[in-house]
Order: structure tokens, then C-alpha cells, then sequence
């Protein structure tokens, strides 16, 4: 049996688009969601297993059935502001389950584990761009609840042998661009698709949250990365860590920022709708800007962002256009 890839919360948005690079790079993923925010239909020509990350005695049993090399990690919930007026789901789901899938690793001796993790690690940057040595102190439990996870499993190379890379996320936007899987969260809380959304119809007005960011434009900037780079930056971490047997960490950004009312206007451009605005107060725990550096991942993984910004609302376009109800479990 050739080695499989056991890709946890693969059901879900960043996880379903690798899921697909990996099959293209000639892997074998071994998908493990539970449902609760993924979509089964996201998942393309990968075997399926719906289970918990929590439930330790049913990864044990998946673990037990195939020839598992490596985890790759995406089961978390991912929302800044959810996080901040209900922190326990967030420990909960995503340190609570990372421990029970962190036990099914050990039980099966598997050394292996590629995180997705976030910017909201950095909380607010002292610099931009944010390299990875800049220190790490999240300001809301969203970003807390990831620290915690490269944490946990830093001390798990130290004591059990685990070897990690962790990926630190800036934006994530856009779909596939063959339009066959795309981003559908629901409630949806991520400007692109909100934005999307409002020129197909589904939704009235678009909140910006903060107008009095020390910006050209007041409105807080970031750095959106198609969800294609990230899932090849997965594949190569996974051959790197393979090859060197060392973890590591690597941000994962274009390097270029955009405020809210920029994305606004391209989106406006892309799809040729007015978008209906009002502005409100800044949403709690959002960082003025986030801007990633690339040069420690363009150096050693030889990774760097293919996709533009308007490729990214492009190709999140054609899906929402073909796809207006999204994957349509109602989810
Ligand atoms: N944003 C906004 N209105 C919305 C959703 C998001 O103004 O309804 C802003 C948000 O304050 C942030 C940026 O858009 O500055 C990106 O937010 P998103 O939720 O997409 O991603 P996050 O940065 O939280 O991961």
C-alpha cells in the first residue's frame, strides 16, 4: 500500500482545495471531517471519513485502516469575531480536538504534521511586513486558540518526536479555478464572498467595519492569497518535510496589501454591480493592517503567490455565479 496523507477538516474551504492539489501532485489524501462547517460535496475523488477530531477511538480506527504518513491539520473554526463573543467554542474545537487527533497520531506513531495556521498569531504587527520571528500576541481567541496549537505540538516534537511546519494563513480568498469547489461559510463573514454575494442579490449591504484605521483610507489592510497558492504551498511543505526532516514555519501571503474600500472597488469592477455600503465600528479584535513577508517561504520552500487579486475575485465570482447557494446542504 503506497504512504497516504491524512488530511483533518478536509471538508472544508482551504482544506478541499488542497485536497485536490494533492491528488494532482500524485498523493493519496485520507479526508477526516465531521461535518459541522465543511461540505461533503467539496470533497473530489478523495476516500471520506465523517468523524470528530475529538473522537480519538474513531481516528484510531481510521488511522489503523490505511498507510498513514503525514497529517495535514485544517480542522478549526475560523471566525475573528464568533471568537471573540464565544472563546470556548474555539478553545474547544480547535485545542480540544487538535489534542484528541495529537493522541491518534501517537497511538498510530505518526511524526509527521503540516498546520494551518494564521497571521491572527501576530495579533497587532509591531511592522509590516510581518516576518516570522515577529513576536506572536493574538488579539482575539481566534488567533489565541492557533498559538495554542503550534504550541502544544511544539512541545510534542520535544517530547514524542513530532515533527511540524506551520503555516501561518493571511487572507484566504478565491476558488478553483476549473469553478468545481469554491468558499461557502455559513453565516458568511469574509469580505470577498460577502461582497459576492451582495452582487448576486443574496444580500442587501455590505458593512465596512472602521473607517478611522491609521490608513490612506482609514479602513484596515490585508493581504489576500488565493486559496490555490496556499494549497500548493501545503504540497511543497509536505516534500520539504519530508526531504529535511526538520519543522519550520513559513508565512503565506502575496506580500501585497488592500484596504476594505479597494476590495470594494475591484469587486465593483470585476462584476460590474454598484456594492450598497454603510460603515459602522470597527470590529473588535481586527489588526490595522496584515501584511505578509514572503521571503523566508520564497527562499526555502521556493513558494511564492501566482494568483493577483483579481484573479482571486475572478475566479470566487464564476463559482458564486454558477454556485449561488453554495454547496447547498445548508451549511
Ligand atoms: N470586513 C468588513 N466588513 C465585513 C467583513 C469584513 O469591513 O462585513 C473587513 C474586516 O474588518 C477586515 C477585512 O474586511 O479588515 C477582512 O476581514 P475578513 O473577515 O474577510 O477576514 P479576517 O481578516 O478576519 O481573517
Amino acid at each position: 500500500m503506497g504512504k497516504e496523507i491524512l488530511v483533518a477538516g478536509g471538508a472544508g474551504y482551504v482544506g478541499s482545495h488542497t485536497v485536490m492539489e494533492l491528488i494532482r501532485a500524485g498523493h493519496t489524501p485520507i479526508v477526516v471531517d465531521n461535518l459541522s462547517t465543511g461540505h461533503k460535496k467539496s470533497v473530489l475523488d478523495a476516500i471520506f471519513y465523517k468523524c470528530d477530531l475529538g473522537d480519538v477511538a474513531g481516528l484510531k480506527k481510521i488511522f489503523s485502516r490505511h498507510n498513514i504518513d503525514a497529517v495535514i491539520h485544517f480542522g478549526a473554526n475560523c471566525y475573528v469575531g464568533e471568537s471573540v463573543v464565544n472563546p470556548h467554542k474555539y478553545f474547544k474545537n480547535n485545542v480540544g480536538n487538535t489534542l484528541g487527533l495529537l493522541e491518534a497520531m501517537l497511538d498510530s506513531d505518526i511524526k509527521k504534521i503540516i498546520l494551518s495556521s494564521t497571521a491572527a498569531t501576530y495579533g497587532n504587527p509591531l511592522k509590516n511586513p510581518i516576518d516570522e520571528n515577529h513576536p506572536q500576541a493574538p488579539c482575539n481567541p481566534y488567533g489565541l486558540s492557533k498559538l495554542f496549537m503550534e504550541q502544544i505540538i511544539d512541545t510534542y516534537e520535544k517530547a514524542y518526536g513530532i515533527k511540524h511546519i506551520y503555516l501561518r494563513y493571511f487572507n484566504a480568498a478565491g476558488a478553483d479555478p476549473e469553478t468545481r469547489i469554491g468558499e461557502d461559510h455559513y453565516p458568511e463573514t469574509h469580505i470577498i464572498p460577502l461582497l459576492l454575494q451582495i452582487a448576486l442579490g443574496i444580500k442587501k449591504q455590505f458593512t465596512i467595519f472602521g473607517t478611522d484605521y491609521d490608513t490612506n483610507d482609514g479602513t484596515c489592510i490585508r493581504d489576500y492569497i488565493h486559496v490555490m497558492d496556499l494549497a500548493n504551498a501545503h504540497v511543497k511543505a509536505m516534500n520539504y518535510l519530508n526531504e529535511v526532516k526538520h519543522s519550520d514555519v513559513f508565512n503565506l501571503g502575496s506580500s501585497v496589501g488592500y484596504s476594505v474600500k479597494e476590495i470594494i472597488e475591484r469587486v465593483e469592477k470585476i462584476t460590474g454591480k454598484k456594492i450598497p455600503t454603510e460603515t459602522s465600528e470597527r470590529r473588535e479584535g481586527d489588526p490595522s493592517v496584515l501584511i505578509s513577508s514572503s521571503d523566508k517561504v520564497k527562499k526555502i520552500l521556493g513558494w511564492q503567490s501566482q494568483y493577483s487579486l483579481d484573479e482571486i475575485i475572478e475566479s470566487a465570482w464564476k463559482w458564486h455565479k454558477k454556485y449561488p447557494k453554495g454547496f447547498e446542504d445548508g451549511k
